[in-house]
């Protein structure tokens, strides 16, 4: 059972927290000020520190400095609690070694979010640990990911985000019916930085919210802009993480934007994966029916690899099954990938689902999937993610692709 020690001075929201701890099975201990917080770090080393910034006498940043200075307790994941939200105090706070920051007033998930974040990052840094009483460091780059990200996001606006735009074909019709939007950074300091990097920093810091939102305000103006351009049946789909996808504003987010740019909810395709709705399954039905009675696509993203019994799909309401490209590589020659994804097709089209093939590379896979009457294939035989205007370019100059 892991142990969190709380540093708070005010006794309510302290008190709230440890009760909320012990509901969910942590082992909460308790600090009444930055003094006491110290001296309990030290001899109880807790697996996690929740510390409030504003304390009288010895506040959020003495506490950390004194934990950081001690080999005890110098790698222990420090969350800070605040109220303030000035972006100065929040680099402070992070540039000082903090691991996360939540601005009260914070939601449970939320809170519970960060813990369980860095109580995993944690374990797994322990394990590579060398004998005790060594001093965990960041990787000098991850450190240097980690205040990049922050800055792109809370000081230059968004700016160096860019949509790209991968085209979904319809077989039948060679047509270009879909395409998935997916989010590239092009920082200033460090160039083009690969979503497998900091997507996963993003969601284990909790920027993935802002920068989800940012993402989904941006694709639903470009399928705006699109179908003023004539582009009236084109579907954009838009990924996002568990983290968003369990927020309690996420409908009101995502109908705020439909209707702000005065969209049909059915251009909008929201993808998720298996392991999310396995997650808590009941909360992400309930959402998923809600979003799929507004009329907003539902698809089931990288299909085959997490958990879902099969029989819980005709339970789900979902519009798309996108086979993950793991079963679409090579798949004329490999005859389990090959019965696995005839499978699939058929079970999809006995459920009303389209089916896309994920990552098609090769013309014998398309050719494979054609035959077996997969609806739309997504990969580099078509295209590459490309930004907007290529993207448009694309559509204008392929309304019908030869396939
Ligand atoms: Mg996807």
């Amino acid at each position: 059972m892991p142990r969190i020690l709380v540093i708070e001075d005010e006794d309510s929201v302290r008190e709230n927290l440890v009760d909320l701890l012990e509901a969910e099975d942590f082992e909460p201990i308790a600090a009444a000020n930055g003094k006491i917080g110290i001296d309990l770090a030290t001899s109880e080393i807790p697996d996690l520190i929740l510390c409030d910034m504003m304390m009288p006498e010895v506040d959020g940043y003495g506490v950390l400095t004194a934990l950081r200075q001690d080999p005890l307790t110098a790698t222990i994941p420090f969350i800070f609690l605040t109220a303030k939200s000035a972006k100065a105090d929040f680099r402070q706070g992070m540039d000082m070694g903090a691991d996360d920051y939540l601005t009260k007033p914070f939601t449970r998930a939320e809170l519970l979010s960060a813990i369980m974040n860095r109580l995993e990052k944690y374990a797994n840094l322990k394990k590579y640990l060398a004998p005790k009483n060594t001093v965990i460091q960041l990787s000098p780059k991850m450190q240097l990911l980690e205040i990049s990200l922050h800055q792109a996001i809370n000081e230059h606006n968004f700016q160096e985000f860019e949509v790209y735009y991968q085209p979904i074909i319809d077989i039948a019709s060679g047509k270009i019916v879909a395409a998935e939007s997916l989010l590239r950074w092009k920082s200033s300091k460090l160039g083009m930085v690969s979503p497998t990097e900091f997507i996963p920093l993003a969601e284990s810091t909790g920027l993935i919210i802002p920068l989800g939102k940012w993402v989904l305000k941006s694709v639903c103006q470009q399928i705006r802009s699109w179908h003023n351009a004539g582009f009236y049946s084109l579907t954009i789909a838009v990924n996002f993480s568990v983290l968003e996808f369990n927020q309690p504003d996420f409908i009101d987010k995502v109908v705020n934007f439909i209707e702000t740019n005065n969209l049909q909810p059915n251009c909008l395709e929201i993808e998720i994966t298996e392991s999310m709705i396995m997650q808590d399954f009941n909360s992400a039905i309930a959402t998923m029916n809600k979003l799929h009675s507004l009329g907003v696509k539902i698809a089931i993203d990288d299909f085959g690899t997490g958990y879902t019994s099969l029989i819980y799909l005709k339970n789900l309401p979902i519009d798309t099954l996108k086979i993950d490209r793991y079963f679409i590589q090579n798949i004329a020659n490999d005859y389990q990938k090959s019965a696995i994804t005839k499978a699939l097709i058929q079970m999809g089209h006995n459920l009303n689902l389209q089916i896309v093939a994920e990552g098609v590379e090769t013309e014998a896979e398309l050719s494979f999937l054609r035959q077996h009457d997969c609806d739309s294939i997504q990969g580099f035989l078509i295209s590459r993610p490309l930004p907007a205007a290529e993207f448009e370019k694309f559509l204008l100059n392929n309304k019908s692709l030869s396939i």
